[in-house]
This record gives structure tokens, C-alpha cells and sequence, in this order.
């Protein structure tokens, strides 16, 4: 409450920011306006050779910071330089340099916003927390963990100098081919929407209050289908009905619009044939008016000039900047060539083709997220003040969420937990080092740069050293990435002393996955895990010692082959710095698993389905029999996870057997912990629409609840579910639920219901 008033004494009312703003904008030149809606990289600002690369260590440059903050009036800086990490009092010195510019030397004095990429931890910062990513978070069924990275995250981020954060990812990760499924929160919208919100409130408080010197204004991003590509690559086109669009990946968005969130980035792709960046109908008619949003619409990177050098709907740079603005766009992230676009735009407006009151929206909205954010008063937050940052109350939430993500796929013969001292091979590409652990944006961008930061922290070798002892422990790699060529490429390093290492042991922990990437370099020809990998999976396995397979990767790649050669195969995703510890922890039987996978496991490269198809999809079973029983081909399921408890599920409820549409469906059902261990179950409550006027979902998840059951214990647990929830998008583009009947499905049971 303290808190709040404060902010409402500094930064004023809804009204008065209102008024500031247009006093501030009544002042302002075209020039300066047009400054405003331009963020350069800064690179461009900075020591070194060219735009695109500066020296160490990092330095403004006087000539060039006049020229872009001063003669330009450039209104917002992005990123690092080089895509490295910097110290904090490194940030607080370049971003006090750059607010110099923009505050002493100009008549308008507006603050510059700066703004980075943090998307699990502030990556850019050396010292910083890591979290899981998102997909991992995701796993762990609890939005409280997305809550605790963002609320940690925004700290660190404000103690880096920086107010503005390119996250949270609110794209549908329905697709493992595409390249930054792990930056989502998995398949369902729901899910997405859930973890998306939790992070918002981390963001920016539970207030909203983004003057608080603890929080950072968010960006939800990429709006909207991006993940929805018919390639499977990055910024390639997708085709996606009004209806689908609506239902599946606009939801998100929706809710987390409502929940407060104050920017937002566009896809840099395109859908049916339009980039969605000229798409005024998605920024305008949908995101505006629709939707109701009323934050800062931020291009991605270079996206304006794609319109014309890429996907050739505009004629020239000029061109694409018109058809841009005049489309909802607020700030370009130029971010090199801002002479051109500054000067394009201020041409535009002079020959009438950007009427003025679409610049002054524009800028209007630039202006209150300055003052809201607190710029005016405090242009950059002193590192000094934040004594918690990279604290050891920082990186327990980091192992908390970790451990609650890590997903159990396979269990045989109850090989793990792996008790007492015994003799352990740590083998594989993903055994001792940071990187993988953590995937891109740590510390760099495509994470190559993460052991040279985070030696600190445990590989998977290093925390198995000092669970069993390091005399019991031997890592041998086999093969690893290769440091030419692509982020795919491997090596064969030294399989055969792998495999003898390996006749020496009782168990072999394997660590396979992928390197890190993230956006183009991710592009994948081939989703099967690297022929590299599933030979040293073989060799392995026929010394007949048990194997406990570690996936330590960004997306589902297919291990069908070597699955049958597993005893236990754990899904550590990327979890971060304290990933390994969160780990060797589950294998030893400190912590029992209860992560459940965010995306269905695929099984064959041409059966790439999310958990809510269409019947028809059901066709062959796993012998290649053709029939409309069995199961699409999934290795495993969404929501799939084992714990080392077992849960019994039993007398499913539902409150009564008709509803209307007005109708809340009380749902209850008991599960039973049928072990000797307590341990953490999520109860996932889905719905099937068993007819309607298109084709339903298989089924779609409605709510979920992570609990506790202690040994031996039953609990009861209960659901509200609004009828309205049970509804889809129809042919007219209408939110609907149509009359007919449901089933409502917890586990293996299931309740009929009719909606009249
Ligand atoms: C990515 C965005 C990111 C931006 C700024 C783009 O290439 O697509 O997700 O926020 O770069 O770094």
C-alpha cells in the first residue's frame, strides 16, 4: 500500500499522466516525436569498428551517442553488445552515459527506454539467476515458479539499469520441429495462459505498479502465430484460419492483456501471405480494438525493412515503413540503419502518407510507459540497491522450479531412485558442461558463451560427483557437439573407452539432448536425436548395465530406437544453472519427481500432433494395423509423468448431469497415494465436446491442480468449471457453446454431461 501511494505521488493519476503526456507531446517537434518511436542496438552507440560489432570492454562512443541520441533524438536503446554479458556496474555506467545524452543535451529531455532480452533470468547480466526456460517452468505444473522467475528476474533486470523486458514468450509451442519451442510454455493455451499471467504479475507486481524500483514493464511476444509455421523453421509463412487463430493463439494473449501486461512484440513471420507486421487487421481491429490493448506495440528485430527485403510487400524502405505505422506499429527495433528510418518516417508525414494523429498515438504511448515506469525521475536504477541480486534466496527458487519440472518418462523395474555409493559412468554430450543446462539466451545469445559464466554452478558430472562421491564418479563424453559448422553438428570423441568405462560401472547415467540455439540457427532437417548420440546409446547398452537416459534438450527429439534400451529416462528439458543439482537430487531419491511433460512426445517424425487433434488422426496403431481405435503415435502423452509414489484415481463427480450454459460444473474426484512415499500430483481436468458444428478437439484441458498426498493418504479434490469454458471458436468466428453433450475426463475416468 506504502508502495502504491508513492508511485501514485510520483507518477500521478491515470488522468494526470494522461495530461503530462499530452503537454509533453504539445512540445514536441516531428523530429523528436519520430526519435521517440525508434530503437537502435547498442552496438550502434558503442566503441568498436562498425555498427554491428564494438570492442571490450564496453564503452559509449561520444560521436556516435550524439549523433543517434541527440541529432536523432533516438528514444530507446536494446540488447548487449557482442550478445555478451555485462556486470552490473557496467550497465549502470552505459545506461547512466546514455540517459546523459538524451536528458542533458536535448531540449525535450525524455528519458531513453532501455530494453533487453530476459527471458529466464536477465541473461545479459554476469552474476544473474538462471531459471529453468519456459517449457521447463511449464513442466512443472506450478505457475508459481513462472511467478518466482519473473519477480526474480525483474529485480536483477532493474538492478542491470534496465526497466523493459522482452518477455514473457506467449507463443503456443505446438510444434518440436520449430526452433524456440523451449522459450513457450508448451502446447496448451491454457497452460500458456496460466504460466503467462503468473509471470505478468512477477513482471510488473500484482499493482501494476511498474514505477516500483522491484519491477519491469513486460512484453508479451511474438503476436501472434508464430510457432504455427508448415516448415517448421523460424520466420517462415503460416497458414492459419480467423478461427484457429482466435481459439488457440490469440486466448493467451487475451488474458494476459487483461492481466496488465503494458507492451507487446510482433511476430516476425507471416500468416495467410501477410507479414504480420503490415497486418492491420490483427494490430488494429483485433489487438486494439478487440482486445482492448492499450500498451506499446513493438516491431521485432529489422522487421520493418523485411516488409520490403524479405517478404516483398513493399517497394522500397520508405515503403514498409508507411504501411507499418499505418498498421499499429508504435517503436521500431530498428536497430542499425535509424538514419534511414527516422528520416523516412519524418518524410512520410510531411507528404501526408502517416497522418500526424497516428504519430502522436504512437508517441502518446511511448510517453506514459516512460512515466509510468518512473523514468522521468530515476532515468536508471543503481545496481547498489539491490543486495539480493544473484543472491542464494535468488538461485533457491531456481532449484525449487527445477525440481518441480523434471519429468519421469520411464521407470522400469524401479531402477531409480539410485541409492548408497555405487560406481556411476556419467557419459554423453550433455554430461559436464553449463551450457546445455541452461540453452540460449544465458548470457549470450544462443548460449555459447554460459560456461565461461556460470563455472559456479554444477554440471550434470559435477552435482553426481558430490552426491555418490568422487571417487565413484568418471564422466567419459563419447561425442559432443562440434565447435564448427552448425549447433547440430557432433564428433565422435571416444565411444569405445565410453563403453568400457561403462562395463566398470553399476549404473551409467546418459546425457543426451541437443547443443544450444535459438531462432534461424535452430532450423532442424531432422528431428530424430543425432546419429552420433543413438550409436553411443547402443554401444552402451550392450554392456546390459542399466541406463538411466538424461534429455537434456529444447524440444521433443525422437528417441524412439534407443527407448527400449533405457531403464529410466528422465526429461530434465533445460533447467538451468541449478538443473544438474535439482537432478542428482531426483535420482537419489531426495526429491520425487513430478514434472508432467508441456508438449506431447512424438514418436515419428511424420506423427507431430498436439494432445488436442481431430479423430480422424486416429488411423494406424504402432504395428502399422489400420484402425479408428487405437492411438495416434505418441511415445509419450502431454501431461505424462511418473513419480516414485503411485496414484489411484477414483470416484469421479460431477455436481449433477445437465447445465446451462450460465452453469458451473462442480467436478470432484479422489486420488489415493498407494505408496510409502509422499509425493506430488497434478490432477488435470480435460473436456471432449462430442459433437458440434466443426469437428471437436479430442479432448482440451480445462484447469489443474499440483497437491501434495502424503503416503497412504486419499484426498478429495475439487473443480469449478464454468460451462462457458467448455466453448470453441466456430465458422463465424464466434465464441461458442454449442447444446450437446461433453464428457469430463480426470486420468482414465470420465463423467457424461449434457448443456442444454
Ligand atoms: C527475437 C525476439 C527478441 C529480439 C530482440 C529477435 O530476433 O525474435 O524474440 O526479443 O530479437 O533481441
Amino acid at each position: 500500500m506504502l508502495l502504491f501511494l508513492f508511485s501514485c505521488v510520483k507518477n500521478g493519476s491515470e488522468n494526470e499522466i494522461d495530461k503530462r503526456v499530452s503537454n509533453i507531446l504539445s512540445k514536441m517537434t516531428l523530429e523528436e516525436k519520430v526519435g521517440q518511436m525508434t530503437q537502435i542496438n547498442l552496438t550502434v552507440i558503442a566503441k568498436g569498428p562498425n555498427k554491428w560489432v564494438s570492442s571490450f570492454p564496453l564503452e559509449i562512443d561520444h560521436k556516435k551517442a550524439k549523433k543517434a541520441l541527440v541529432d536523432y533524438k533516438v528514444g530507446s536503446v536494446l540488447n548487449t553488445i557482442n550478445n555478451t554479458a555485462q556486470k552490473p556496474e557496467v550497465w549502470y555506467k552505459t545506461i547512466s552515459n546514455i540517459q546523459k545524452y538524451s536528458i542533458d543535451s536535448t531540449k525535450i529531455k525524455i528519458p531513453v527506454i532501455y530494453g533487453i532480452d530476459a527471458i529466464h533470468g536477465t541473461t545479459y547480466t554476469d552474476g544473474a539467476t538462471m531459471f529453468p526456460q519456459q517449457i521447463t517452468t511449464a513442466a512443472s505444473w506450478n505457475p508459481e515458479n513462472a511467478y518466482n522467475m519473473a519477480l526474480v528476474c525483474a529485480y536483477e533486470t532493474r538492478a542491470s539499469g534496465i526497466p523493459w523486458n522482452f518477455s514473457p514468450v506467449l507463443d503456443l509451442g505446438l510444434d518440436p520441429r520449430f526452433p524456440r519451442q523451449f522459450e513457450t510454455f508448451g502446447e496448451d493455451p491454457l497452460l500458456v495462459e496460466r504460466f503467462g499471467v503468473a509471470m505478468i504479475e512477477g513482471y510488473q507486481g500484482k499493482d501494476n505498479d511498474i514505477s516500483n524500483k522491484y519491477s519491469v514493464a513486460a512484453c508479451m511476444k511474438h503476436f501472434v502465430g508464430y510457432h504455427a509455421v508448415i516448415s517448421g523453421k523460424d520466420r517462415t509463412p503460416a497458414y492459419i484460419p480467423d478461427n484457429v487463430l482466435k481459439e488457440y493463439h490469440i486466448e493467451p494473449f487475451k488474458k494476459a492483456i487483461e492481466s496488465g501486461a503494458k507492451t507487446i512484440m510482433i511476430n516476425s513471420g507471416l500468416i495467410n501471405g501477410v507479414p504480420v507486421h503490415a497486418n492491420y487487421n490483427l494490430m488494429i481491429n483485433i489487438l486494439r480494438n478487440e482486445l482492448g490493448f492499450e500498451g506499446v506495440i513493438l516491431t521485432d528485430w529489422e522487421d520493418i525493412n523485411k516488409l520490403y527485403d524479405r517478404d516483398k510487400v513493399a517497394r522500397s524502405k520508405k515503403e514498409a515503413a508507411k504501411i507499418a505505422i499505418n498498421a499499429g506499429i508504435d517503436m521500431s527495433m530498428v536497430p542499425y540503419d535509424y538514419e534511414e528510418f527516422c528520416e523516412n518516417l519524418i518524410e512520410l508525414v510531411n507528404e501526408g502518407e502517416v497522418k500526424m494523429s497516428r504519430i502522436d498515438d504512437a508517441v502518446g504511448r511511448i510517453l506514459k510507459l516512460k512515466i509510468e515506469l518512473g523514468l522521468f525521475d530515476v532515468p536508471v536504477s543503481n545496481y547498489k540497491e539491490y543486495d539480493d541480486f544473484g543472491s542464494k534466496k535468488h538461485h533457491q527458487l531456481a532449484y525449487k522450479s527445477a525440481s518441480e519440472a523434471i519429468t519421469l518418462l520411464k521407470n522400469q523395474d524401479n531402477t531409480l531412485p539410485i541409492k548408497g555409493k555405487p560406481k556411476i559412468l556419467v557419459t554423453g554430450p550433455n554430461g559436464n558442461n553449463m551450457r546445455t543446462l541452461n540453452g540460449a539466451w544465458s548470457y549470450s545469445w544462443q548460449g555459447e558463451l554460459t560456461d565461461r559464466f556460470a563455472d559456479d554452478f554444477n554440471t550434470i558430472y559435477e552435482a553426481f560427483s558430490n552426491t555418490y562421491g568422487k571417487t565413484n564418479v568418471k564422466y567419459v563424453s563419447g561425442v559432443s557437439y562440434s565447435e564448427k559448422g552448425s549447433y547440430h553438428d557432433m564428433v565422435e570423441d571416444n565411444i569405445n573407452e565410453a563403453v568400457n568405462e561403462a562395463k566398470k560401472a553399476d549404473y551409467i547415467i546418459l546425457c543426451l539432448g541437443e547443443n544450444t540455439y535459438t531462432e534461424k540457427p535452430g532450423d532442424l532437417n531432422d528431428l530424430k536425436l543425432h546419429a552420433l548420440q543413438v550409436k553411443l546409446a547402443k554401444k552402451i547398452a550392450e554392456t546390459g548395465k542399466p541406463i538411466v537416459l538424461i534429455l537434456n534438450l529444447g524440444r521433443p527429439r525422437l528417441i524412439t530406437d534407443i527407448q527400449p534400451l533405457m531403464k529410466s529416462i528422465l526429461n530434465i528439458y533445460l533447467p538451468g544453472n541449478f538443473g544438474a543439482d535439482a537432478l542428482v537430487d531426483i535420482v537419489s531419491g531426495k526429491v520425487n519427481p513430478s514434472g508432467k511433460l508441456p508438449y506431447t512426445y512424438p514418436a515419428f517424425p511424420n506423427s507431430l500432433l498436439t494432445y488436442y487433434y481431430k479423430h480422424s488422426e486416429v488411423q494406424n496403431n504402432a504395428q502399422g494395423a489400420y484402425n479408428y481405435i487405437g492411438e495416434v503415435n505418441n511415445l509419450y502423452d502431454f501431461g505424462y509423468g511418473l513419480s516414485y509414489s503411485e496414484f489411484e484415481y477414483s470416484d469421479l463427480m460431477v455436481n449433477k448431469e445437465n447445465f446451462l450454459v450460465s452453469d458451473t460444473i462442480e467436478v470432484s474426484v479422489n486420488v489415493k497415494n498407494n505408496s510409502e512415499i509422499d509425493g506430488y500430483e497434478t490432477i488435470q481436468l480435460y473436456s471432449s465436446d462430442l459433437y458440434a458444428s466443426i469437428t471437436p478437439d479430442i479432448k482440451r484441458l480445462r484447469d489443474f491442480n499440483k497437491v501434495i498426498i502424503r503416503a497412504g493418504e486419499t484426498i478429495n479434490v475439487k473443480f469449478k468449471l464454468p460451462v462457458s469454458e467448455l466453448s470453441f471458436v466456430n465458422k463465424e468466428n464466434i465464441s461458442i457453446v454449442e447444446p450437446g453433450k461433453f464428457k469430463i475426463l480426470i486420468n482414465t475416468l470420465n463423467r457424461e454431461i449434457v448443456v442444454n
